[in-house]
Order: C-alpha cells, then structure tokens, then sequence
C-alpha cells in the first residue's frame, strides 16, 4: 500500500517531473541575491534547461556559500511568506539557516510521512520523538510528518531518560525516533533499572541524522525487538524525509519527485562511475522559499544498482559511509570512524560506547581507541581481558591498516550527551 502517488511512479513520470520542477526551482531560485548573481556569473538560463543532463551545467551550492550568504542571501520570496526557520546542527562549523513557506512545510511533512507509511506504521500506532526539538529539523520535522500520517505524537525531545521510558510503557508507544548513539545509552539504562528492553512495546524505530553501522542496527533490533530502518536527511535539504529505507533494509529511497541527486568525486566534482563511493549532491525540487541548487553535502555514499524487490523506482543510497571531514589520516593511511564501528559494533564482549583519540607523539601520530566493554565482560579476569584487547587490535589493524593502542574501558564510562555523538577528539597539534 502506498501513501501518495509520486511514490509509485515510473522512470519515465519520475524524469518528466523532474526536468519541470527543476526549471521552476531554477526560476524562484533565480530571485534571491545568492543565486540572481551567481547564475549571471555562470550565464544560468533556467528556461534553457531542457533535460536532466543540463543539471551538471549547473554550478555547486556549498556549506560556505551558505554560511557566506547568512543570514538570508538564499532568500528566493519575500521575508514575510516565511513561516520557520531551522538551522544545521553546526557537527562540523558554522551553523546556515534555512527558511520554509506554508506549503514548504506542508511538502516536508508529506514527505516524511510517506517515509513512515512505507515501514508500515499507521494511524493507529502511538508516535514518541526522542530526538532534540528547537532549531535541530529531526525535532519539529519528524514531529509533523507522524500527526500528518495521523499517529498520536509525542514530543518528548531528547534526554531525560527515565522520563522517555515512563512515557513508553504508559503510553504503548509503538514507534519511536531516536538517534543511534542515544539508542545504545537507553538500552543501557534500562537494563540498570532492571528492564529488558525488549519488553517495551517499540516495534519501529526511525533512526539516523548520524552514521552508525549495520551491526550497531542489528544490535539495536535485537536488543529492543523491534525493526529499526536508517533516516536520512539534512538541515539544507529540509532536513528528516529525504531518504528512507523500505521493509527491505537494503538502502534508503531517495524521493526524487522531490530532490534531483547525484554522486561525485568529492575532489573533482565529476559524476562516479555508477555504484561508486562518493560525495553526494541534492538539489531541492519542491521548496519555494528557499531552493538550493547542487548542493555539496559532504556525505559519502553510493546508489545502489538495481531494481528494489518493494517496486519503489526512486533510487536507493547505501548507508552513509561518513562525511568527507570526518576521514581521519594517520601515518598517510585514510580512516573513517564508521570502519572502527563497524569492527567493533560486531564483537560481543563490546559495549555501546567507543572513542577515537588521536595524539602527536613526538613526530609520530597515534590512534588511540578507547571501548567500552559490557559489564559480564569487565569481571572477568586479566588474562581475558587481555586476550580481548588482543583479538580487538588486530581485527582493527586488518581494517584500518594501522595499529591502534586499544584502552578497554567500564560500560558507561564515556562522555554521552543527548545529541549527535562525537566519535574522534583530535588532540594532535594542539600541544605545539
Ligand atoms: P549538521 O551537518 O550540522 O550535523 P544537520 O542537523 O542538518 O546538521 O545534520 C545533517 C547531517 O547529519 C547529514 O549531512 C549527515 O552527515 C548526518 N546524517 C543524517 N542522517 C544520517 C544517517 N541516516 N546516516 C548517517 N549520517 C546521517
Ligand atoms: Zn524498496
């Protein structure tokens, strides 16, 4: 069953909507001052475009663009239409602001609806957003799009853990959305207040707006005996609801009635090979207020080949491999967090929590991986430990192809905060 029709649509439909709404979004983008001068410079002619292939004629949007253009450069319709505001997160600088009309809201909502209509949660389940409300979009934005669907919502925001889990059991909250890394935390808190988390009445779970691996959702599903399917969105794309997995849990359908999407080579800015890593690159096709034209998201992925066995034709992106800013180099070796996890996440003995220190030793770096490692296991004595920090050391240095000190740690002894984690302190040069 389908929530609306662009979900089903052909090739064919999907294209010719596309070149349509992106001419227009050419033309109201056009209006504002960013884009009115950068597509002089580059002679933009938006009633010129004429197929798809024009799109890669078009220049780049990029972070600094927007930070540049702060606080309304991007602006395409007049201050007063607009009705919200968010801005990013600010991970990795400087936060952008983005604004949205009425029907700009009305279009997220639907979209982020349709997402989770295709997991299979309706009117009837009970809805509870454990994400961060206020200017973070994975508050308010997955807010409106679970009342659009009809469930009842509950804006429980982030933190407060005891206060989540009351409303849960009191509530029989079905679905939830949460991060990844506040997931792992509340299963550890649950299990010292003696509650097995598979006992909650949770049956879906939304989880994104960080990376984490197949083993941390394999670890999650079964921990919580519910299904968990990657969310992904960002604050310059609207933000939750731009791509979802399906009951497959085989990539995430990028709605392309919505977004125009490309994958480049975060060097050149040239389109990879089809099925290979790279950066990728939206353009919004159904916001007025503020279109972004080719936007460099900084998020490496890849799309999928192949048809998806649910019939969806809106192309599928793998997982989210990292940010390009968050590939760590050490001794000339490129490393991104999400190998560590996924190496970890996949070892038992392992707890939730880990952290990636990097150090300047003389003129030599060092990676330090500090891991939790789960209660049962902490008891045990040395000589195991021991070979468990052993086994833990040379699987990493198979997969990241240095050799990591490895600090076993208490279960819950890392910092954890509500909001999105921070998985690697850089501290070289900052004792020069
Ligand atoms: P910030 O870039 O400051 O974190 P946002 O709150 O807009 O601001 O977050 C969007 C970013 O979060 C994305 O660009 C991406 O890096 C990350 N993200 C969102 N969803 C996912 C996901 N499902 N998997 C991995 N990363 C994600
Ligand atoms: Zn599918």
């Amino acid at each position: 069953m389908l929530y609306d029709d662009a979900e089903k649509w052909s090739r064919e439909e999907i294209e010719k909507a596309q070149i349509e709404r992106l001419r227009r979004s050419l033309q109201q983008a056009a209006a504002s001052r960013f884009y009115g001068a950068l597509f002089r410079e580059h002679g933009v002619n938006p009633d010129a475009v004429r197929g798809l292939d024009d799109v890669r004629r078009l220049p780049f949007t990029t972070k600094k663009d927007l930070r540049e253009a702060y606080p309304d450069g991007l602006l395409a319709m007049p201050h007063a239409d607009m009705v919200r505001m968010h801005v990013s997160s600010g991970t990795t600088g400087a936060p952008t602001v983005i604004y949205h009309t009425k029907n700009d809201l009305d279009w997220w909502a639907s979209l982020m609806a349709r997402c989770m209509h295709m997991v299979g949660i309706r009117p009837t389940d009970v809805f509870q957003n454990m994400s961060g409300y206020g200017l973070f979009t994975g508050g308010l934005g997955i807010h409106y799009g679970a009342e659009r669907l009809g469930c009842l919502t509950i804006p429980a925001g982030a933190g407060n853990t005891k206060r989540q889990i009351k409303l849960i059991t009191d509530f029989n909250v079905t679905a939830v959305h949460i991060i990844p890394s506040y997931a792992l935390h509340l299963a550890n808190v649950l299990r010292d207040m003696g509650v097995d988390p598979a006992s909650l009445p949770i049956r879906f779970a939304l989880v994104g707006a960080e990376p984490y691996t197949e083993a941390a959702r394999r670890r999650l599903e079964e921990m919580f005996d519910m299904k968990v399917y990657n969310s992904y969105g960002l604050s310059e794309m609207n933000g939750p609801g731009v791509a979802f997995e399906c009951t497959e849990q085989h990539g995430m359908h990028l709605w392309e009635d919505a977004y125009i999407a490309e994958i480049v080579d975060p060097e050149t800015g040239e389109p990879v090979p089809e099925g290979e890593l790279g950066e990728l690159v939206m353009t919004t096709l159904g916001r007025e207020g503020m279109p972004v034209i080719r936007y460099r998201t900084r998020d490496l992925t890849r799309f999928l080949p192949g048809p998806c066995p649910c019939g969806r034709v809106h192309r599928r992106i793998d997982r989210i491999a990292g940010r390009c800013d968050d590939m760590i180099i050490i001794k000339g070796v490129n490393i991104y967090p999400m190998q560590v996890e996924a190496i970890l996440m996949a070892m038992p003995e392992v707890g939730q929590n880990y952290l990636i220190e990097l150090d300047r030793v003389g003129v030599m770096d060092q990676i330090t991986i500090k891991v939790e490692v789960k209660e049962e296991f902490f008891v045990e004595d040395m000589r195991a430990l021991t070979g468990l920090q052993k086994r833990i050391t040379s699987r990493l240095r198979d997969e990241i192809l240095v050799t990591p000190r490895v600090e076993l740690v208490e279960a819950k002894s890392l910092p954890q905060g509500e909001g999105k984690a921070k998985r690697v302190v850089d501290k070289r040069g900052t004792d020069s």
